[in-house]
């Protein structure tokens, strides 16, 4: 089965063999991607001068209502695309339901926030506010939504939310999606495109895929348009250094590699309720997409005198995940996505090796559970242990995308954060413990340069919504190596597609702007 790419207002099939998309237990090629002899231009074209205008013609609310009808469709073949998550990322059903169900959550959420835009078709920033003594005449600022397209580029451990976490926030916004997914794992969300054109709910134009190489993509990008990228901080490089990047100035998010971590404060002794608490975050952290997740925990600081407890604890749970083929119901951890990941996290793997210790690597007596592991993608949960942080740099740096964290002690609260520090800006830190001040002093130092602090005591020990899952309503991206983009957040995600412009003009003119608008609520 070769993809259909969704461009222009037609499914095309690239020429060529393509590239393979593989199953990662069983090896076995499943489909292929190609977008040899597309017309991306054309399609961007299509998608600017079509889809744009015919969404710009509604408003926030008609918008809405398009993704709540968006989110039925998905959830009405949602049994589909668990099987092609099993088959296509060796996704369990625990896996699967953060990618697929999170994508349908983040589109309902967005189809009810459009309720608070209403019948209005641009975005007001604050209120008329003069410039001189004049009263008559003062500035408005209003956003309107961009005359271009979303280009968004994904990686391949979230298919399915890491297109409509941004696509929701794009198509409410009124700018059409031209989505470029990762090619190992492109089915799911090729095949979620092609249901939401199908039932032709959209006008023509307003969400297009190409399935396989990005090619020229990028060369085509122009000043209207907004990219919006997740991928590793090599590429990210490559699409900040593109030619049209630099020259045309387009919207640019970026959203890449991190070191997220975990600290478990000074107060949290064993036996306390945190921490069990960050225990069991731990482990999720790394065995959920067997740790293919851009918000896992890769670095857990514990004070010095609770580094034995806290490793034996974590020791003693990853002891008992069943890692293997996520068609047997008892397996909780799946493999990674392809041989080549494999091969990569075993390199850093590696790497890791030579400034920590490893704590659990499975022994030797390491096998998964019904699969054959020369063909399939398996990696043992590997928990290592850094004794001297502060002259570690690998630990810090390299983000191993797969079930991987390392411990590090600290000996007081000040050090805790020069180490949180050492990873260059992080999407999330998340810190255990009952002693408010000391929570409180972290979190403002460490806000800065984390994307997100989550704050878990034992009052919220079973209603936290998780280190790593990100929530619609949070902003979600970080600072310096995180790649330094901002996405969800409410309606604070709107902004990246809007244009905000200060209109400076006659008081009863701005009035009558104003009017059109609606203020959202952050
Ligand atoms: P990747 O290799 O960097 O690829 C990301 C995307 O970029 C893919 O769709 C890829 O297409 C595309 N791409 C590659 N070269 C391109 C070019 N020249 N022009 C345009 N697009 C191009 O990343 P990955 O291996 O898929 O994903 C893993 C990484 O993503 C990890 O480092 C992880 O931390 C990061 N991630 C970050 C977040 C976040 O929110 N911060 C979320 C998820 C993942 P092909 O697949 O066809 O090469």
């Amino acid at each position: 089965m070769k993809l259909g790419n969704y461009v222009s207002g037609e499914c095309t099939l690239g020429g060529g063999d393509g590239e393979p998309l593989l199953d990662p237990v069983l090896g076995c090629t499943l489909a292929t991607a190609s977008t040899t002899g597309l017309d991306l231009a054309a399609g961007l074209r299509f998608a600017r001068e079509r889809g744009g205008p015919a969404l710009r013609r509604l408003d926030y609310r008609h918008r809405g209502a398009l993704l709540q009808e968006i989110a039925g469709i998905l959830t009405a073949h949602r049994d589909e695309y668990y099987r092609i998550a099993l088959e296509n990322s060796g996704s369990p059903r625990r896996d699967a339901a953060v990618d697929i169900d999170g994508a349908i959550f983040t589109l309902k959420y967005y189809a009810r926030q459009a309720e608070l835009l209403g019948e209005k078709y641009l975005l007001r920033d604050g209120n008329l506010t003069r410039l001189g003594k004049d009263e008559d005449f003062q500035v408005l600022h209003v956003g309107l939504p961009i005359r271009g397209v979303a280009i968004l580029i994904n990686a391949f451990n979230f298919p399915a939310w890491g297109l409509w976490e941004k696509a929701a926030p794009a198509l409410l916004a009124g700018v059409p999606v031209f989505a470029k997914p990762a090619t190992a794992t492109a089915w799911l969300a090729q095949r979620m495109v092609k249901d939401i054109v199908d039932a032709q709910i959209l006008p023509r134009g307003a969400l297009s895929i190409v399935c396989g190489k990005a090619r020229d993509l990028m060369n085509h990008v122009t000043d209207a348009d907004a990219v919006a990228f997740t991928g590793s901080a090599e590429t990210a490089a490559q699409i900040r250094s593109s030619s049209s990047v630099l020259h045309a100035s387009p919207r640019l998010n970026i959203e890449a590699d991190s070191t997220n971590l975990a600290v478990l404060g000074p107060d949290a002794a064993p036996g306390t309720a945190e921490f069990d608490l960050i225990v069991r975050e731990i482990v999720n952290e790394m065995t959920v997409k067997a740790g293919q997740k851009c918000t896992a925990i890769r670095r857990v600081l514990a004070p010095v005198q609770f580094q034995e407890a806290l490793a034996e604890a974590v020791h003693a749970r990853l002891s008992s995940i069943k890692t293997g083929n996520p068609r047997n119901k008892d397996v909780q951890m799946g493999p990674v996505v392809s041989k080549k990941q494999q091969q990569a996290v075993r390199q850093d793997i590696a790497q890791l090796r030579r400034e920590a210790s490893i704590l659990f690597d499975g022994g030797p007596q390491f096998s998964p559970i019904d699969a054959d592991p020369d063909v399939s993608a398996f990696v043992a949960p590997t928990f290592f242990r850094c004794e001297r942080p502060l002259d570690a740099k690998t630990v810090h740096t390299l983000e191993v995308f797969g079930p991987v964290a390392t411990l590090l002690p600290y000996r007081n609260l000040s050090e805790a954060v020069q180490i949180a520090s050492l990873g260059q800006g992080s999407l999330v830190a998340s810190v255990f413990s009952a002693d408010e001040k000391a929570v409180t002093d972290m979190a403002m130092e460490m806000a800065a340069g984390h994307g997100k602090i989550h704050i878990v005591d034992a009052s919220v020990g079973n209603t936290h919504t998780g280190h790593g899952n990100v929530m619609p309503m949070a902003l979600h991206g970080g600072p310096g190596r995180a790649g330094g983009g901002q996405e969800l957040g409410g309606l604070r995600a709107l902004r990246f597609y809007h244009q905000y412009s200060a209109i400076q003009a006659p008081t009863h003119i701005l009035q009558r702007i104003a009017e059109r608008s609606a203020e959202p609520r952050l």
